[in-house]
Parts: C-alpha cells; sequence; structure tokens
C-alpha cells in the first residue's frame, strides 16, 4: 500500500471575520518532500502554513499528517518546527543556548545528551565553532542557520518555513537556499516552504503551489509549473510570458488561431476541452521560445526598448496595444517578426 501522505489539507477554509483568507483548499506532501506555496503578498500562504503548524484552526475542512486528523491539536502536540521571517532569536542567549531552547520540551532524538545534540546541530548548519556568540554577532544568513537547528533540534517530523530569508539580499538568499535544500535533503524531513519569490520556488522545491486569492491554482513539479502553465495567473506569475489572445480557424495537428492581423499555429493541449472552430482562446510563449527574425508562424512586433542583462538582452516591443517580451543574444530595432515553434506555445484557456 502507497504510504499516507506527510501532510494533507482537504477542503480548508478560514476566515477572519468578513475576510476569506483561505476558500476551501486541498493538496497532499509526500514524505521526504519539499513543497512550496508560492503567490503574491495576501494570497493566504502564511495562513495556510499557521493552520499546517497548529497556530490557526480551519473554519472548516480538515488537517491530516500521516493519514491522522491533527485539527484542534495546539503546535507543541504536532511535530512540527517552524521557521519564521524574522529569526526570532533570543538576544541574550548565545547560539548554543538558542539551539538548545528547542530542546525544552521535547527530548532529543536518538540517545544523545542535549549538549551532544546541540553539537549535531551546529555541524548540520555548519556553524561549529560559533557556539558561544550571541545572535547580534552573526550576519542574517547565520542567525536563520541559528533558527533553522532551533527548529530541528527536537527532530521534528514536519518543518515549516515561513519566508525565512526575506531579510537576506539577493546573493545570500541564493547561497542560503542551496543549504536549507542540502540540510532537508540529508534529513529527509518532509518540509513545506512559503515564499513570494517564484524563483526561489522553482530552485528549492520537489513541486510547488502557486496560490492565488486563497486558492490554489496550480500544483506541480518546477518544470510542470514553468513550462505547462495550466492558468493565466501561473503563465504570468512564474516567470516571463506573452500571452495572446485569438479565434480557432483550423484544426489539424495544431490549432490554427487568429489572432487579428496574423495567423499562427500552436499545439494542442491534451488537459483542455475538445477544441471548437470558431471557439476563443488563450495560449502564452515564454521570451526564450521566441526565434527573433523567424518569419514562418510569426508575428511582427516593434521593439519599444531593450536592457542588457550580460548574458541576454530582454527587449521590450509592442504588438498593437499588447506589450511583448523577447530574450536575444543583440540588441534589436524597429519592426521584427517573432517566430515561435507551435510546441513552445502553451494553451492556458478556452471559451
Ligand atoms: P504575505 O506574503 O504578505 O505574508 P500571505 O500570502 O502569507 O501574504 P496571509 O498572511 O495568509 O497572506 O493572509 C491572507 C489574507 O488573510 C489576507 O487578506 C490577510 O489580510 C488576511 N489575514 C491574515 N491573518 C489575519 C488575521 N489574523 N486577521 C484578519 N485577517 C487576516
Amino acid at each position: 500500500m502507497a504510504s499516507e501522505p506527510a501532510v494533507e489539507l482537504t477542503a480548508v477554509r478560514k476566515e477572519y471575520g468578513k475576510t476569506m483568507a483561505l476558500d476551501g483548499i486541498s493538496f497532499a506532501v509526500e514524505p521526504s518532500e519539499f513543497f512550496t506555496l508560492v503567490g503574491p503578498s495576501g494570497c493566504g500562504k502564511t495562513t495556510t502554513l499557521r493552520l499546517v503548524g497548529g497556530f490557526e484552526q480551519p473554519t472548516s475542512g480538515t488537517v491530516q499528517f500521516g493519514g491522522r486528523d491533527v485539527s484542534g491539536l495546539p503546535p507543541e502536540d504536532r511535530d512540527v518546527g517552524v521557521v519564521f521571517q524574522n529569526y526570532a532569536l533570543f538576544p541574550h542567549m548565545t547560539v548554543s543556548e538558542n539551539i538548545a531552547y528547542g530542546l525544552n520540551f521535547s527530548e532529543p532524538p536518538g540517545d544523545v545528551t542535549d549538549e551532544e545534540r546541540v553539537s549535531e546541530l551546529l555541524e548540520l548548519v555548519d556553524l561549529a565553532g560559533m557556539e558561544d556568540r550571541d545572535p547580534a554577532a552573526l550576519s542574517g544568513g547565520q542567525k536563520q542557520r541559528v533558527a533553522m537547528a532551533r527548529a530541528l533540534a527536537p527532530g521534528p517530523e514536519i518543518l515549516l518555513l515561513d519566508e525565512p530569508m526575506s531579510a537576506l539580499d539577493a546573493q545570500l538568499r541564493e547561497r542560503l537556499r542551496i543549504t536549507i535544500r542540502e540540510i532537508q535533503q540529508e534529513l529527509g524531513i518532509t518540509t513545506i516552504y512559503v515564499t513570494h519569490d517564484q524563483e526561489e520556488a522553482l530552485a528549492i522545491s520537489d513541486r510547488v503551489a502557486v496560490v492565488n486569492d486563497g486558492g490554489i491554482e496550480q500544483i506541480g513539479t518546477p518544470e510542470q509549473i514553468y513550462d505547462e502553465p495550466k492558468t493565466e495567473f501561473v503563465a504570468e506569475f512564474i516567470g516571463d510570458n506573452n500571452v495572446f489572445t485569438g479565434v480557432i480557424t483550423a484544426l489539424d495537428e495544431t490549432v490554427t488561431v487568429d489572432l487579428g492581423e496574423e495567423t499562427v499555429d500552436v499545439a494542442p493541449a491534451d488537459t483542455l476541452d475538445e477544441p471548437t472552430v470558431g471557439d476563443r482562446m488563450r495560449f502564452c510563449v515564454r521570451p526564450e521560445d521566441f526565434v527573433v527574425g523567424q518569419e514562418r508562424n510569426s508575428i511582427r512586433a516593434h521593439v519599444e526598448s531593450a536592457e542588457f542583462l550580460g548574458d541576454r538582452t530582454r527587449v521590450h516591443l509592442s504588438w498593437g496595444g499588447t506589450e511583448l517580451l523577447a530574450l536575444t543574444d543583440e540588441p534589436l530595432d524597429g519592426e521584427v517578426s517573432l517566430g515561435f515553434e507551435p510546441a513552445d506555445a502553451h494553451i492556458i484557456s478556452q471559451y
């Protein structure tokens, strides 16, 4: 029999007075999985994490750990470790004392003393030698590693991380996310991670849930989320994208779409309803999938401006009244044709 999900939310709603924070969300996290909730500010990510941690209770719906209903259990009875955005270290305690605080309410896992456990954790988060420092004498990244060690001290089944890197600069975030991923894999601990940073979500996760306005838009591997967005929100929130609307004029191996001035072919999507000639539809093409200068299967657009990124140039174009983005190796100007392969165009809706 397949194992039960480590964490499963079923039809969870959360209302704060008249505010609907979560509108009946469901998802399952597998044991040892790194699962990320990503979405814009106010979409309900933190609320979801707090419900998993037991800091909030759902208005309706259930939260299960390993098939066991934990709705109603307080955080201390849930076997979760939590790391919040703002370190939350005790300033008057040393690094070791902060980590040992995580053992105040439970025994260390395995047959070790508290001191031995703290040493193990200092090694794990690569802070050996810094045990006697005050938190004030640590960098932001080191503080977050202490916070992570403290959360991991009792050997929880589940690790919850709420924007743990939001206070750090971009370079440090990139380094720390590699560390977090390595620690997660070394321990094999089921992890739920919250971020508003889509690049971070793609880089760090086994699977990603894109959250918008109290609901889940799509759950999938980073590749699925990036390559096969199922909704317009996902297409536009995850990475740059160009969205087109047109009318289906022919169906063959590809779907032919009239965009007004131009007609192009896109690959059919097996996940949508059978397309019909005359239906309107939307599809998207990534900036890196445009082939500048290709006349076949192309649209004509006007270059407005360009940003030199070092390895590539990001070109802003206008097509009718619509803004488009393309990535090229060389600067462009004037009128250009932007071609693309039908298979690189992803249908996101038809109506
Ligand atoms: P952010 O990235 O800004 O932290 P988020 O996606 O984590 O956003 P939540 O904090 O989960 O979003 O909030 C979801 C919605 O619920 C928001 O509209 C928020 O204002 C509301 N909300 C959250 N907590 C409370 C509360 N304690 N009382 C009232 N409303 C709340």
